[in-house]
């Protein structure tokens, strides 16, 4: 017998290497006509390393110290940018203290105790809202960095900045090809929506070749991007890999998660998930929806 025109459009997609949850899902990509991007992970490798490690003058640390204080704080974060910072640490050698209380805010950062003391690594932006003292010093170092596209993170120790990271990650070899393939698709280009600072973001939407660039939005920020479109009768496609994307990829008429890089909780709620790791799979299968749609009408 012959496969009717989803399941053999399925069992196609599963040869490019993406995982489609149902028929429903594989027809409804069909439709979409607006794509919104996260950058790290998704349009980049998600695979950070850290370039930099800068103590702040008046926190008399010393670079291996500061590195050390931020990968204890980091340890049990499944973030990658977290990742990174453990394993500078781990690539130098350094005793990671133990850290107790961990807390992880998506899209912000953690935090952790040691030896009585709170530390907390994260987004400059949210981390200095609010603080004083040293607060030139952070947020000066920390837009250096980022003018250079890299993403900074602050560590801050009771509260007080004392020194900066900087993160940089890899564009994705087949991520120009993509945001072109999915604009041609789509009849409009896609749109790029993340967590990380705006001079780092508009640095890598320039290299992909996107101008609409939505940065440091929080969670919930990007369900609200999503929901205006979707208000003006958009069928808006999320490609995401974070814990923070998870909200946006279940708002999204059709979300994607990023498999091997995506946390647990963004491949459960997206609707498909890029097993190989192929950012280019997506406007491939986006085209064999199209045509087995086109098929069953
Ligand atoms: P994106 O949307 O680019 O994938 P996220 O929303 O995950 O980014 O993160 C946004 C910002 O929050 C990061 O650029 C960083 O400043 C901060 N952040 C989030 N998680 C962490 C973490 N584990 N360690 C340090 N900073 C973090
Ligand atoms: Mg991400």
């Amino acid at each position: 017998a012959t496969m009717p025109p989803l399941l053999s459009a399925i069992a196609n997609a599963g040869r490019h290497g993406v995982l489609v949850k149902s028929a429903v899902v594989m027809e409804r990509l069909g439709q979409v006509d607006a794509v919104a991007l996260d950058k790290t992970g998704t349009l980049t490798a998600g695979i950070p390393h850290v370039t930099d490690i800068q103590p702040l003058a008046g926190s008399r640390l010393h670079e291996d110290t500061l590195l050390a204080l931020a990968a204890a704080a980091e340890h049990p974060s499944e973030h990658p940018l977290g990742r990174a910072v453990v394993d500078a640490a781990r690539l130098r050698d350094l005793d990671i203290p133990t850290a107790t209380d961990f807390t992880a805010a998506p899209g912000l950062g953690v935090s952790a105790t040691i030896d009585g003391t709170r530390i907390a690594v994260g987004s400059p932006a949210r981390l200095l809202d609010g603080l004083t003292g040293q607060l030139t010093e952070g947020a000066e170092a920390a837009a250096v960095l980022e003018s250079a596209g890299r993403t900074a993170v602050l560590v801050t120790v009771d509260g007080t900045p004392v020194g900066v990271l900087g993160i940089a990650d890899r564009v994705r070899p087949d991520a120009v090809g993509t945001v072109r393939g999915l604009a041609a698709l789509t009849g409009r280009p896609p749109v790029l929506v993340t967590g990380d600072n705006p001079r780092a973001a508009a640095q890598l939407a320039a290299v992909v070749g996107i101008s609409d660039v939505r940065a440091g939005l929080l969670p919930p920020d990007k369900v609200t991007a999503v929901r205006e479109w979707e208000s003006t009768g958009r069928k808006v496609m999320v490609v995401g890999d974070g814990v923070n994307d998870a909200p946006a990829l279940a708002a999204a008429h059709t979300g994607i998660a990023m498999g091997r890089v995506g946390s647990d909780l963004a491949l459960e709620t997206a609707d498909m998930v890029v097993v190989r790791d192929e950012l280019a799979a997506i406007p491939t299968v986006m085209a064999l929806s199209r045509r087995s749609r086109k098929l069953v009408t």
